[in-house]
């Protein structure tokens, strides 16, 4: 096969008081000029203004920029500004995240990944998704050069955020099926060991559900870990292949479908539940791990109707150039929507 380059992360930083850890962070990696710190209004508050303030004690000049909707104006707005500074700070979730993942990569301005909370695996990948003409887009970016985890903030996130990060982690289970589904139908490029740890990271938080449930730290500790893992298995892979297969792709039909769309973690794990039935896996040992992290098994407890979520699953096959079990299976949607327990 032909060389593919594996971009990781630096500097690591998971524990509490983590954000006391910038100084050395950022000598050790030569970041010494003005930062640009991304964030939303709830973020700054919870963890921005106390990054902020512990760079400008170290004499670094940090500009805040509040992000709202993330529209293709706005990020053309700080696209244009991020070329004056040194490095960007991104500090928050997901659109947070992919926002700073986006405007570093385009201005080759290194970027440091501060999550503030559990809810997706793209803490650490290389891949963003970011709004264009109200369409969502899969975007290959630069990984992050830092990542600083502070788990005092992780930990008290909303409920349903760290349940949709082990949910996104939970779908790599099928995104792996899928994986080997196109290697052995398509011949497609496949890595054992990319594979392999992104069902290790699926399982961490299996096996961590009652210690992530009661937020204990070693449980949210191994999550955040299994979310930066597999944005590295993700890296190794050069591809999204080990995390996002037919699942994602139900998840990203029901964001365009969908008037009101639940958590992309979410409706990954759900998507997770009807992939592994077409597989001909144990959904039920999916679907037990499901219900003890408080993730829906039930289409009536998230925000989309059963109608957007037949839809959505007849269409997940068409959302992407990617072959999944939808390729190679026509199972009736409403049944195997009962069968599944998802109506
Ligand atoms: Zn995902």
């Amino acid at each position: 096969m032909d060389p593919h380059q594996i971009e990781l992360s630096r500097e690591i930083i998971i524990g509490n008081e983590a954000y006391q850890e910038f100084p050395s962070i950022l000598d050790k990696l030569d970041l010494k000029g003005p930062a640009l710190l991304l964030c939303d209004e709830k973020t700054f508050d919870v963890a921005g203004a106390e990054v902020k303030e512990t760079l400008e004690r170290e004499g670094y000049s940090v500009e805040k920029m509040v992000c709202k909707d993330v529209t293709q104006e706005e990020l053309d707005k700080i696209k244009g500004n991020a070329g004056r500074f040194r490095f960007v700070l991104g500090v928050g979730g997901g659109r947070i995240i992919d926002t700073a993942k986006y405007v570093g990569t385009e201005k080759s301005v290194p970027y440091i990944s501060v999550p503030t909370a559990p809810s997706h695996d793209g803490i650490a990948s290389s891949r963003a998704t970011i709004n264009k003409e109200d369409r969502r887009y899969s975007y290959k970016a630069d990984a992050p050069i830092g990542i600083v985890a502070d788990l005092g903030v992780i930990k008290n996130a909303p409920p349903e955020l760290i349940s949709a990060g082990c949910g996104d982690l939970i779908s790599n289970v099928t995104a792996v099926e899928d994986w080997k589904l196109g290697a052995k139908d398509n011949g497609e490029y496949y890595s054992d060991y990319a594979a392999a740890l992104s069902v290790l990271s699926a399982e961490m938080v299996m096996s961590s559900s009652g210690l992530i449930k009661d937020r204990k730290e070693r449980g949210i500790r191994n999550l955040v870990k299994a979310l930066i893992s597999a944005g590295i298995a993700m890296s190794i892979a050069g591809s999204s292949r080990p995390c996002s297969g037919a699942d994602h792709q139900f998840s990203h039909a029901l964001d365009y479908i969908a008037e009101d769309p639940d958590n992309h973690g979410i409706q990954c794990a759900m998507g997770s539940l009807l992939s592994a039935a077409m597989h001909g896996m144990d959904f039920n040992k999916l679907k037990k791990s499901m219900r003890e992290l408080g993730i829906p098994t039930e289409v009536s407890e998230t925000s989309f109707t059963v109608d957007e979520a037949l839809q959505a699953w007849e269409e997940a096959g068409s959302i992407r150039d990617r072959y999944t079990v939808l390729d190679v299976s026509d199972e009736d949607t409403k049944s195997l929507f009962k069968r599944v327990g998802l109506i």
